[in-house]
């Protein structure tokens, strides 16, 4: 008897480590190279004047988005980058100086703005899951970034909104931005084989006059997150609202994607090396930051505002 179940056993870790071996086979990595848009037909429409909260001209472009998909539509998160200027890898930070920033503070301040409330849930659910989102970026121990989030005053919020026609203004309100829920089409501007895989949006707005901080790199304005009402949204349950806002706040403070994406040709479905925050694509809910989400925020941040 003790035979035919050790027998049984060894077939069927057999079966197992061969299981392994074939998904092992089927797995390819996934290009997730930036690619380029033109938005200047949309620039165009506007007679375009950006000013920053005290009505002073500042002159404003969208330097590149960084989107998030769903793990089932087998696509990565991209970065699209809407300036021609070369080098499509250009970096951009905040500039931890206060002559340049916005709000004459290196506090990083955010708002959720609740005009765009998403369709299957509560602003009370929303509000709290991105806060949520934002105190774990926030509690990071390394930084210090005297994180505060703005009253909400029922003002129309979203440069990037209001250049492709979304309602929205060209003002500056806060550090990090959640501009809240917005239908597919405006997903569908934003990748030329339409949004309808695209969970989440970061867009970096940066200042075009000079690097004011001289680091070679675009000074950020303020970011924008923009969330796709087009999917089922839910708290603590698929697809998490936390999870994505977390996901998109790290955008918000600077960081890219991370972790190497594998597209499994049996399920369809991708997944992640090493799994995080910062990885292209939902993956399943992930309210707790990884090491490696952790080091790269650090990298970024620890020094603020001494740089
Ligand atoms: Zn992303």
């Amino acid at each position: 008897m003790k035979t035919k179940i050790a027998l049984l056993l060894s077939v069927f870790l057999f079966t197992l480590i061969s299981c392994e071996n074939n998904n092992s086979d089927k797995q390819t990595p996934i290009d997730a190279e930036p690619i380029f848009m033109d938005l200047s037909s949309y620039y165009s429409q506007w007679n375009l004047k950006a000013t920053n909260g005290e009505g002073v001209p500042a002159n404003l472009r969208v330097l590149k988005a960084e989107y998030f998909t769903t793990g089932e539509s087998g696509k990565i998160g991209r970065t699209v980058f809407f300036m021609n200027v070369g080098n499509k890898k250009l970096a951009a930070d905040f500039v931890p100086d206060i002559n340049f920033s916005l709000d004459g503070t290196t506090d990083i301040s955010y708002y959720i703005d609740e005009n765009r409330p998403c369709s299957e849930l509560s602003l009370n659910e929303t509000t709290s899951a991105i806060q949520r989102a934002m105190a774990t970026w926030d509690n990071v121990s390394c930084s210090n970034l005297n994180m505060f989030q703005l009253p909400y005053t029922g003002e129309q919020t979203g440069f990037v909104a209001a250049l492709l026609g979304f309602g929205g203004s060209f003002n500056y309100f806060g550090d990090v931005m959640h501009c809240g829920w917005l239908p597919r089409d405006f997903f569908d501007i934003i990748d030329i084989d339409g949004g309808s895989y695209i969970l989440g949006v970061t867009f970096t707005i940066i200042f075009t006059d000079s690097d004011y901080d001289n680091n070679r790199k675009s000074d950020v304005a303020w970011r924008e997150i923009y969330y796709n009402d087009n999917f089922s949204w839910r708290i603590g349950d698929h697809y998490d609202v936390e999870t994505i806002a977390m996901h998109e706040s790290g955008h918000g403070l600077s960081q890219a994607h991370f972790g190497t994406a594998f597209l499994d040709s049996g399920t369809g479905k991708l997944h992640f090396s090493p799994r995080s925050a910062m990885n292209a694509a939902y993956s399943g809910i992930q309210t707790n930051i990884e090491k490696t989400d952790e080091a790269g925020h650090c990298s970024i941040w620890a020094n603020w505002p001494n740089q």
